[in-house]
């Protein structure tokens, strides 16, 4: 039987927002020794907004937009979202379309074939581009127009206020942070240097996410792995104590999580281990 005192830690946890789907996941919480996190999303709030437009030589800002947007369109990752409603009502037609996870868009509009997204894009269809793009502090989608360089859109995302306050405590508990990011590793960088943060890796595709969480479980670390959804399944799944963060999450990650926090406030994630703790007490 399950002893009394984790009903109690079950429900205290739920009037904070946290949903524990099974009494043993409190104890695992307890035991966690290192807390991975997803950046954009999770320690960031993930609304990016578009703030400057650098168009190669011989190409037009406009179009590059234009051109850009109209791929986005199909997207519903928040980066395409910035560029498409920067744009406004210019995107025209994309034909073609298709979205490469970890990477960006490629399509045909108006006759000519568009790539947006990172530098990993281009690379992966032998596009060349500047060497300053890849060491720029800030998110970017880059654009190739019939295979050419054609500049890039810069892209702002905000930490959210109570990040560095909750890694300070996961600190303060003697749990290891860790951020996870298929953002370019300069931006990680700055995020996890603003945030304290223990250990960032950048430019990860999924699977790249999954071998992190399974390296440091296989070096004997209880893993949280805290992500807000999108393409987060496979790690939240192999996590010891997996977390889907804010109602955003698509419907796969609620599935798979262990815990589900309602809010959108890293902080909370320290409520679930002292919740955890509490319990602990409590129980033995
Ligand atoms: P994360 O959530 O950590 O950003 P994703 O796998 O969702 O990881 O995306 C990784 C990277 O791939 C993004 O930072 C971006 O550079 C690029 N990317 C993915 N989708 C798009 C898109 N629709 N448009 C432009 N870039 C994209
Ligand atoms: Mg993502």
């Amino acid at each position: 039987s399950i002893p009394l005192g984790y009903f109690g830690g079950i429900g205290l946890a739920s009037r904070n927002g946290i949903l524990f789907k099974g009494s043993n996941f409190l104890d695992v919480m307890t035991d966690v020794t290192v807390v991975v996190m997803d950046k954009t999303g999770t320690l960031t709030k993930g609304v990016f907004k578009v703030q400057d437009v650098i168009a190669a030589e011989g190409t037009d800002k406009a179009e590059l937009v234009k051109h850009a947007a109209a791929l986005e369109m199909n997207s519903t990752h928040p980066i395409a979202k910035a560029v498409v409603s920067y744009a406004g009502a210019s995107a025209s037609k994309a034909e073609s379309v298709e979205e490469i996870s970890g990477h960006g868009m490629t399509g045909k509009v108006e006759g000519k074939n568009i790539h947006a997204g990172n530098s990993k894009l281009l690379k992966k269809y032998n596009i060349p581009y500047p060497e300053e793009v890849d060491s720029l502090v800030e998110t970017i989608v880059v654009v190739a127009i019939d295979g050419k360089y054609a500049g890039y859109i810069t892209i702002a995302d905000e930490i959210k206020e109570d990040a560095a306050d909750a890694i300070g405590q996961m600190h303060s508990l003697g749990i290891k942070t860790v951020m996870l990011s298929g953002d370019k590793q300069a931006v990680v960088d700055k995020v996890a240097k603003k945030l304290g943060i223990d250990t960032a890796y950048g430019n990860l595709l999924p699977e790249g996410k999954v071998d992190k969480v399974q390296a440091l479980k296989d070096a004997g670390n209880h893993i949280a792995f805290v992500g807000d959804g999108v393409n987060d399944a496979p790690v939240v799944a192999l996590a010891d104590a997996g977390i889907a963060m804010g109602g955003l999450g698509s419907d796969a990650t609620i599935e798979t999580a262990d815990i589900v926090i309602q809010n959108d406030q890293p902080s909370t994630i320290i409520a679930a281990i002292k919740v955890g703790r509490i319990t602990k007490r409590v129980v033995w």
